[in-house]
């Protein structure tokens, strides 16, 4: 009798694969998934199919390219001011998803607990479940996602063995203060406890709004990885080139977990994400730029629809409250937006271990083209 595994019988598909099957179904404009829905930039482009042309094509280096292992190194020491060893103390991994996954799983032991904000990133939950870890929650409330530190302090017992950060965050668009980088910072520090950051969004802030790096702080540096991935600096979701950064010995334990997972990524797509990283600081201002004034005229759009936007800080996504409409659920609204107004939109229950936390939100994207946001516009006034 062939069966499923138990470790994976309560997962489902993800809600992106689901909404993004649904939109195309329905010719929906799909804010849902987060993808650019442009192309990304030439020079990037050109050096993967230069790498490909000069025969970069065999296996890399488990640990990442070592010229991509530089740049990101190089690029750790110009942003932030942290000197990380690029043999030693990071790793290349499939995606920032590959850097969740085993640095959870080189982590965590059956029993260990792992503190997780909700609403999560979907792969948190899953990959400490099959480490056979036991997941602590700390939900976050809208309309402004703060933490309160005696309420996180509890989560903490001697069972802790990481807490998981994601800064800007998907799907609020929050972006950690420094004062509650602080309140983390000393909570690790007293519980003895492994913080793990997720950056993916580092880049995409917005307004007077500045991105942190956790590892900077005060003696954590030795109780950090720092995982971050070029798919959303570069527009380039597809390509799954990531990073984790920590001491050497966290970033063994990530490695002897990746290396039997998938043993390095593709080789021409991290030589072309060296060069993107060596690009000109200006190609960061920019990108900020462009997502800001995305925000700006999705937020607008949706507050003359009646649907109430929650401005994010950071990322390309946005919450909206739908607690004032007449519908059962967040998932009985973006099927219903999908199929009857032709948009989608995730519901966020998916990212609550208890969906009714998120059964009052839903989470537009707007990583995609002005003509595709106004056609998401002209469709939405059906709402009104
Ligand atoms: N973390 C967060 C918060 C994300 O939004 C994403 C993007 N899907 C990832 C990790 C995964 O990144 P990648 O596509 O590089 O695996
Ligand atoms: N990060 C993207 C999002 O949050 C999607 C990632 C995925 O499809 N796995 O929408």
């Amino acid at each position: 009798m062939i069966s499923m595994a138990h470790r994976v019988r309560d997962f489902g598909t993800t809600i992106f694969f689901e909404m993004t099957e649904l939109a195309n179904r329905h010719q929906a404009v799909n804010l849902g998934q987060g993808f650019p829905d442009f192309p990304g930039p030439d020079f990037i482009k050109t050096a993967a199919v230069d790498a490909i042309q000069h025969d970069l094509n065999q296996y890399a280096p488990g640990t990442g390219q070592p010229r991509l292992r530089r740049a990101i190194a190089q690029k750790m020491e110009d942003f932030y001011g942290l000197s990380v060893d690029p043999d030693s103390e990071l790793t290349v991994t499939t995606g920032a998803t590959g850097a969740i996954f085993a640095t959870i799983l080189g982590l965590v032991d059956p029993g260990d607990e792992v503190i997780l904000f909700e609403p999560y990133y979907d792969s948190y939950l899953p990959a400490t479940l099959i480490a056979g870890g036991i997941p602590r929650f700390y939900t976050l409330h809208a309309p402004d996602w703060s933490i309160d530190e005696a309420e996180l302090n509890a989560l903490f017992s001697d069972k802790t063995k990481l807490i998981l950060i994601n800064t800007p965050h998907n799907p609020t668009g929050k972006v950690f203060s420094r004062a509650e980088l602080d309140c983390i910072a000393r909570l690790c520090q007293q519980h003895d406890v492994i913080a793990v950051t997720d950056e993916v969004y580092e880049h995409i802030v917005f307004d007077d709004v500045e991105h942190w790096c956790l590892a900077t702080w005060p003696g954590m540096a030795d109780r950090t990885v720092t995982m971050s991935s070029a798919g959303k600096t570069f527009g380039m979701t597809g390509w799954k080139v990531g990073w984790a950064i920590g001491r050497p010995e966290l970033v063994q334990s990530i490695v002897r977990v990746h290396q039997f997972m998938v043993y390095c990524g593709a080789t021409p797509l991290q030589e072309a994400v060296a060069t993107a990283l060596q690009t000109s600081p200006d190609y960061y201002a920019k990108l900020a730029a462009m997502y800001q004034s995305n925000r700006d005229f999705l937020g607008d759009v949706l507050a003359d629809v009646g649907l109430n936007p929650l401005m994010p800080k950071g990322t390309y996504f946005m919450m909206a409250d739908i607690s004032h409409l007449d519908f059962p659920d967040d998932v009985a609204f973006c099927r219903y937006l999908t199929t009857e107004i032709g948009v989608t939109a995730i519901p966020p229950s998916a990212f609550y271990h208890n969906p009714a936390d998120g059964a009052n939100i839903a989470r537009f994207a707007f990583c995609k083209t002005r003509a595709v946001l106004e056609e998401a516009a002209r469709r939405l006034t059906k709402l009104k």
